[in-house]
C-alpha cells in the first residue's frame, strides 16, 4: 500500500452525508458523529497516512487489529478499507490461524483489493513453512510486513533471522521484516536501530508509558529515540492503556470530566495522544465492531489536539492507577523471585481477561505456562520483586488474582 486510494477521499458532503446512502460517506459521517459537535467540524475527510520508517511506504494512522472473528465479520472489513484504514495486521496465532483466514476469505473474494492494503502478520519463530501457512490462509502471495512475535530478548535479532529475513524478502514472500514486543522493549529497541536490518516494530506505547517509561527510568524514551533515528517505521498497541483491574471508576470519572467538554471519549482521547507522537506511524487497535471502527475512525479524523490540561489529567491519572499497570520491564522481576516468574507475562494475561475482554485468549495463555509455573504461582515470595517494582504493583496480590481468574 503505497499511497491512499481515490476511493479514501472523501468529499466533504459525503462524509456529511445523509443516514439513508449506505456507502462511504456514510459510514464516515456515522464516524463524524462518533465524536460529535465541536469535535465533529474539525475533523478532516480524509484518513491521514503517515510514512513508515525510511520503508518509502505511506500507511494509515490506523491499523485494524484482527484479534476478532474476522471470518464472519467480512462487512467490517470492507468498510474498515472504505473508511481508510489500509493497515490490517494479523497473526498466525490469532484465533489459532482464524483471524488470518477471515483476512484471506477477504481478499480472496476481492482481489483488486490486495494492493490497497498493506497487511502485516506475525509468528512466533522465523520459519518458512509456518509463513507459507499464514500466506496460504491469507491468500496472498507476499505480505507487507512480517513481525517475529512478542520477542523480548534482543540475541532475538540474530544472523539467523537476519538471513532469513533476506531469503524470504528475495523470494517475494515479505516486503519488510520486523518485530512487535510486549517486555523488554527498550533492549529490543536499542538492538534493531543498531544491527540496521530491521525495517518496523509494533510496541506498547500509550500515555502511560509515555509518563512513567518502561522501569521508570528513561530507558524507553532513549531506546524510542534511537529506533526513530535509524529510520525504523514504528506501530503503537495497547495505546487505551488498560489496566488489570476491569474498571478504575474513581479516577476514570475524572480523567470523563476533563474529556466531556471536548467531545471525546476516554478512548478517543487515548489514541490521540499517541498520535501527537510523530515517532510512531500509526495505531493498531483491536476492532470488532462497527461502534468501535467508526469511533476510532473519527478521532483519526479529527483534528484537534489535546491541550496541556488534556495531558496533565491523563498524566494525573496514568500515576494514581500506576500500580494497575504492567509497563514490561520484566528485567526487573523476573529475577527477583526465587526460580524466576514470568510476572510481567501474568500480569498481561490478567490484562486481557478483565480489560480487554478477552478472557478465552487470556486462559489459554495461562495454559501454556509450564506446569510448574502455574503450581507454583502463589506459593512463591515475590516482596523483593514488589520492592522493585517501579509501578508499585502489589504483585502477590495480583498473582492471586491470576490464580483465582485464570487457571
Ligand atoms: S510487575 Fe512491575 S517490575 Fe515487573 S514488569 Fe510489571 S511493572 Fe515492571
Amino acid at each position: 500500500m503505497q499511497e491512499r486510494s481515490d476511493s479514501n477521499r472523501i468529499s466533504r458532503r459525503d462524509f456529511l452525508g445523509t443516514a439513508a446512502v449506505v456507502g462511504a460517506g456514510a459510514i464516515l459521517g456515522g464516524a463524524s458523529r462518533a465524536l460529535g459537535g465541536a469535535a465533529a467540524e474539525t475533523a478532516t475527510t480524509t484518513m491521514p497516512t503517515r510514512a513508515f520508517g525510511k520503508t518509502g511506504v505511506n500507511v494509515s494512522i490506523l491499523s485494524l487489529g484482527g484479534i476478532f472473528n474476522t471470518i464472519d465479520n467480512q462487512l467490517l472489513l470492507r468498510q474498515a478499507l472504505q473508511m481508510g484504514v489500509t493497515y490490517w495486521d494479523t497473526a498466525e496465532s490469532y484465533g489459532g490461524g482464524k483471524s488470518e483466514t477471515g483476512f484471506g476469505k477477504y481478499l480472496g473474494a476481492n482481489s483488486d483489493d490486495r494492493k490497497k492494503i498493506f497487511l502485516v502478520t506475525k509468528s512466533g519463530a522465523a520459519r518458512t513453512k509456518s509463513l507459507e501457512a499464514s500466506l496460504d490462509r491469507l491468500q496472498t502471495d507476499y505480505v507487507d510486513l512480517f513481525f517475529l512475535h512478542g520477542i523480548s530478548k534482543p540475541d532475538s535479532l540474530n544472523d539467523d533471522v537476519k538471513a532469513w529475513a533476506e531469503k524470504m524478502k528475495k523470494a517475494g514472500k515479505i516486503k519488510f521484516f520486523g518485530f512487535s514486543s510486549h517486555r523488554d522493549m527498550s533492549a529490543c529497541l536499542q538492538k534493531a536501530a543498531q544491527v540496521g536490518w530491521v525495517d518496523g516494530v509494533m510496541l506498547t506505547f500509550n500515555f502511560r508509558t509515555m509518563v512513567l517509561d518502561e522501569g521508570g527510568d528513561g530507558r524507553y524514551k532513549k531506546a524510542l529515540d534511537a529506533a526513530h533515528k535509524a529510520g525504523i517505521g514504528m506501530t503503537a498497541m495497547k495505546t487505551q492503556a488498560k489496566g488489570m483491574r476491569a474498571s478504575n471508576a474513581e479516577a476514570e470519572q475524572a480523567l470523563l470530566d476533563a474529556f466531556t467538554a471536548k467531545k471525546f471519549s476516554l478512548q478517543q482521547a487515548a489514541l490521540k495522544v499517541v498520535w501527537g507522537d510523530e515517532r510512531f506511524s500509526c495505531i493498531c487497535s483491536k476492532m470488532p465492531n462497527m461502534t468501535i471502527l467508526k469511533a476510532n475512525v473519527a478521532a483519526a479524523l479529527d483534528k484537534t489536539e489535546l491541550s496541556a490540561a488534556d495531558h496533565a489529567a491523563l498524566r494525573t491519572f496514568a500515576e494514581a492507577t500506576a500500580s494497575d499497570y504492567c509497563a514490561g520491564c520484566s528485567d526487573i522481576c523476573d529475577h527477583a523471585v526465587d526460580g524466576q516468574m514470568p510476572v510481567c507475562d501474568v500480569m498481561r494475561y490478567v490484562m486481557y481477561y478483565n480489560a480487554y475482554d478477552d478472557k478465552h485468549e487470556a486462559r489459554e495463555l495461562f495454559a501454556a505456562l509450564p506446569a510448574d509455573v502455574r503450581n507454583r504461582l502463589t506459593r512463591v515470595d515475590y516482596s523483593l520483586a514488589e520492592s522493585r517494582c517501579p509501578q508499585g504493583i502489589p504483585i502477590a496480590e495480583r498473582m492471586k488474582l491470576a490464580e483465582d481468574l485464570l487457571a
